[in-house]
């Protein structure tokens, strides 16, 4: 069996879908769900691209000991050594560096030569090679680009000291039987391969991204890039969990191995939905709601007589757990603790405390609390921006009948500690309210994009929203929920303005921290 290298980029790739942005917190909470679903490297961002993703990717590589950590750099000096800042700590730092090799990124986005493409690579693999144990280089753009221009510049940059080559399919274009055959014509070609692992790295904009990830490895790449629920550029990468299945459901086909924990499927995909805002549809692969259910019924005849008639992969082997056993107002604090361990969440005693007295007061309104519920709760408990004075609801009331004018009346706390309070109209009851919300923060607010989802079923289900916008020009995102939905409105507004509060104020104590230094 060939063992395959599981390199994660959901919070670099992924969080370059558009409208994705996760904060410090919530980066780190899926780093360590990530080493928990045993990737073996994780991509933690682009660190010479803000002060924000450094200093995410500096936490992460602080604090993960299981996964080697690696951060993105282009070409140039200045990125590298931004990236060595951050990476330096951790228990095996890595570099990613790219240049474009194919013929129209060169031309009109590099503007070099061939020759000054192979010169730059081989100058900064070189370079990097003083401090970074392990590199990885990449040639963006590989699969539409020329092949013996790759096996020159792959000899080289081996040469130089990368000890990973990735060739992604950047665009999506690439054909299962056209991507396999790069990697097999470089390997082939390539006079010392031996001295580095290929890797490969695909998008979805054909729909391709996990069948190029299979024929990759088929021809003999050994590390595979991708996120969990699919999520990055455009229509998006391989998804991790499909390839982990498809692995190890076709292992007659496949005789590979991989670190992964299948069984921490669900939870990884739950965690990067929820903090992403990227809902996961019900017919997506592995993860979908609806990939366990059997509607027509003949398929529910075949499942009782057998499951395996029409259920190649079981819920069991993903991490879906069939038996919840449900929380309800009378359930103590002991029940509530073991609860929340076995679903993967270890709580500071006072976050635990805030956690608890929120499940008290929603078994106040909702007879039974799923495992749903208490997932919604905790993370955001466990990811809510403290330590910075910031914008808190003190009470909002809101008139809304089909025959008037819905109006809003909104009362806050501002981060200066003054109460302030209004009243604004909108053509519907959210808009009254945001409005009036607008109205009575300081900051220049444009909203961009409103979600509204149910967590879980029934009729006493949470509202979950999910807001965009920018806040003083900065794109942000944000969350809120609550039993209730304009609840729920108010408090994702409040959170997606208050971090920016908090990202300001990362910011001001890292220059800070860097003065001193
Ligand atoms: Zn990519």
């Amino acid at each position: 069996m060939v063992h395959v290298n599981i390199f994660d980029t959901t919070l670099r790739d992924g969080e370059q879908s558009p409208g994705v942005n996760l904060n410090q917190l919530e980066k780190l909470e899926i780093a360590r769900q990530l080493e928990k679903f045993g990737v073996d490297i994780m991509e933690a961002g682009f660190p010479a691209s803000s002060q924000g993703d450094f200093e995410a990717v500096r936490a992460i590589a602080r604090s993960i000991k299981n996964s080697s950590v690696t951060g993105l750099a282009r070409a140039t000096k200045s990125d590298i050594d931004i990236a060595w800042d951050a990476l330096k700590d951790a228990a095996e730092p890595r570099l990613h560096v790219f240049l474009a090799t194919s013929p129209i990124h060169m031309k009109y986005k590099l503007f070099k030569t061939p020759e000054e493409v192979i010169q730059t690579s081989v100058d900064m693999v070189a370079y990097a090679k003083q401090r970074f144990p392990h590199i990885e280089w990449s040639a963006e753009d590989a699969s539409r680009s020329d092949l013996d221009f790759l096996v020159k510049i792959i000899t080289k940059v081996i040469d130089a000291g990368a000890t990973v080559i990735n060739l992604p399919d950047t665009v999506g274009y690439a054909t299962p039987a056209e991507y396999g055959y790069m990697f097999r014509y470089i390997r082939e070609n390539v006079p010392n391969i031996h001295k580095a692992s290929l890797s490969c790295h695909c998008h979805d904009d054909l729909g391709m991204a996990v069948a190029n990830t299979l024929a990759a490895i088929e021809n003999g790449v050994t590390q595979v890039e991708g996120t969990i629920n699919g999520i990055g550029e455009r229509a998006g990468n391989a998804s991790l969990e499909e390839v982990a299945v498809a692995l190890n459901i076709r292992k007659d086909k496949y005789p590979y191995t991989t670190n992964l924990v299948l069984k921490e499927i669900k939870r990884t995909s739950d965690l990067v939905s929820r903090f992403t805002g990227m809902i996961v549809p019900g017919n997506k692969a592995v993860v979908g709601k609806n990939a366990f259910a059997h509607e027509s019924g003949i398929h529910q005849d075949g499942v009782l007589k057998n499951t395996l008639t029409y259920e190649i992969i079981t819920p069991e082997m993903v991490g879906i757990q069939s038996n919840d056993l449900v929380l309800g107002k009378h359930s103590g604090r002991h029940a509530f603790k073991d609860k929340i361990e076995n679903m993967g969440f270890t709580l500071s005693a006072e976050k635990l405390q805030e956690a608890f007295t929120a499940f008290k007061q929603l078994t106040d309104r909702k007879k039974e609390v799923t495992d749903e519920d208490l997932f919604t709760i905790l993370t955001d408990i466990q990811t809510a921006v403290a330590d910075i004075k910031k914008y808190e609801l003190v009470a909002f009331q809101v008139h809304y009948g089909s025959a008037n004018l819905p109006t809003a009346t909104v009362a806050l706390n501002t981060p200066e500690g003054v109460r302030v309070e209004t009243a604004r109209t909108g053509s519907g009851s959210v808009e009254a309210l945001m409005n009036t919300l607008e109205a009575l923060i300081k900051e220049e607010i444009h909203l961009t994009d409103y979600k509204l989802n149910s967590v879980g079923q029934g009729r006493d289900a949470l509202a979950e929203v999910h807001v965009k916008m920018t806040v003083d020009g900065t794109q942000v995102s944000g969350r809120g929920s609550a039993q209730d939905v304009l609840e729920a409105s108010a408090k994702a507004f409040l959170n997606t303005v208050n971090r920016v509060l908090f990202n300001t104020k990362a910011v001001a104590q890292a220059q800070a921290e860097l003065a001193q230094a």
